[in-house]
């Protein structure tokens, strides 16, 4: 495997103004130079800038360490900790139009954009394996699509199967047509150049540059999430029906003891296993290596390997009309249906007086339970106080944060900490899988 870095295509914010500081001299398409505070309109489906109609334009740096500021860009979106931030980001500042709409697109190497994803990511005080470990995932999960073409990854939107009574839907990552990621957790949570100055990051992206999973010949899609609840999941109990064997069940301690790996997509040994805090490298409550993993408006959540979620009758039925769409009439039940390796629901049977539906996979399920999103879908249920059969209280009581495919962030960061070396760490997670410098 030899390549050149790839620059990347970073979709950072769509609106219908949108303004920006060019903090020092940048070369426009147009063949104008700028710099200093600008403002570019969407105008009759066309780029508006300096009383010209454009349908594109790219302002590229004439020295390539300078920075641009873009306001107001949305993090978080449709998160619990959505906000808006003034955001600073290196190399080039492209304007698109897509469907009569602004986009405001950071072209820039994959290096630096990896510097700022693991910024982002993670803190400052992780450990400098656990910085490398995802070093090589972020790196192998942006390229794979990249450098597979249409070959192993389809460009389809997102998928469903859809009938009367069933609802099951997933969300491919790379629904994006006009750049290659998001700069919000769709993708990986971009930021720019604001938090990317920590040391052990720059050192972990140098001293694994190039360097992405393997499987088969071909780049892995190294999926993660913050917390597996112990137990990690498979790949096509989340999304497509594709089996990668480097995307399979790992119970998260080491050593392994094969024999007692629990049969989670049995309800009751889920129910069980949902109940109790089993020992993993996830479970944790250390705030030093949570805040590793956990930027600050992330730790406002502790509670993510065993959690609780109580609704009232109303609030439960309220959140599930409104977040589906379909009008269930009163809850009388909610009933795993099916669930994967880690216990997590796939299809979730919703049982109302108006009817009856069944909803997949788990972030469709995450979605339909909660305002925000459901920590995750591995989860139980009980029903409270009934009158006249119908329950006026529900709890659902949960494990892990996240899909739970891949590498979990919590555990990588307690392994980091236990003195793993990164090669370890991603041994554990992606079973067979093997180290490549790519470029
Ligand atoms: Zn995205
Ligand atoms: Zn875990």
């Amino acid at each position: 495997m030899e390549s050149k870095e790839p620059v990347i295509n970073v979709g950072i914010l769509t609106s219908d103004v949108i303004s920006f500081v060019l903090n020092g001299v940048y070369q426009c398409s147009n063949g104008e130079n700028h710099s200093g505070e600008k403002q570019v309109l969407c105008k009759d489906g066309k780029i508006y800038f300096n009383n010209q109609f454009y349908d594109e334009l790219v302002f590229t740096p004439v020295v390539s360490s300078t920075d641009f500021e873009l306001k107001d860009v949305i993090i978080g979106i449709n998160f619990h900790w959505e906000r808006k931030e003034n955001q600073r980001f290196g190399g080039s500042l492209k304007f698109i139009i897509d469907n009569r709409s602004l986009i405001a697109i950071n072209e820039i190497g994959t290096e630096d954009y990896l510097t700022s994803v693991i910024s982002s990511e993670m803190s400052a005080t992780a450990s400098i394996e656990l910085l490398k470990a995802h070093a090589v995932i972020s790196r192998s999960w942006l390229l794979k699509p990249m450098m597979s073409g249409n070959e192993s990854f389809t460009k389809s939107a997102n998928e469903a199967e859809i009938t009367a009574n069933e609802i099951v839907v997933w969300y491919e990552r790379d629904c994006h047509s006009q750049f290659d990621v998001c700069a919000d957790d769709h993708c990986q949570r971009y930021q720019g150049v604001t938090k990317s100055s920590v040391e052990n990051v720059k050192i972990a992206i140098e001293s694994t540059k190039g360097e992405v999973l393997v499987s088969d010949g071909k780049i892995c899609d190294a999926r993660f999430s913050k917390s597996c609840g112990g137990m990690s999941e498979h790949f096509e109990n989340c999304w497509a029906p594709i089996h990668f064997p480097y995307l399979t069940p790992v119970y998260d301690l080491l050593p392994q003891t094969v024999a007692s790996l629990p049969d989670l997509k049995n309800q009751k040994v889920a129910n069980d296993w949902i109940r109790q805090s089993p020992p993993s490298f996830c479970n944790t409550t250390d705030k030093s290596i949570l805040g590793q993993v956990l930027n600050n408006y992330d730790q406002e959540t502790t509670d993510f390997y065993r959690w609780k979620v109580e609704y009232s009758q109303k609030e439960l039925a309220d959140i599930i009309s409104q977040r589906s769409g379909i009008d269930f009439g009163e809850i009388c039940d909610l009933i795993p249906l099916e669930r994967g390796d880690s216990g997590r629901i796939i299809r979730l049977n919703i049982v109302g007086t108006k009817r009856s539906i069944t909803v997949g996979k788990e972030l469709e399920i995450r979605k339909w339970l909660s305002n925000s999103h459901l920590y995750s879908s591995a989860f139980v249920v009980d029903r409270l106080e009934f009158i006249n059969n119908i329950p006026q209280k529900f709890t659902l009581t949960g494990a892990g944060w996240g899909h739970g495919v891949g590498l979990c962030q919590i555990g990588a960061a307690v392994m980091g900490e236990c003195g793993y070396k990164y090669q370890e760490i991603l041994q554990h997670y992606f079973k067979g899988a093997s180290l490549e410098r790519f470029y």
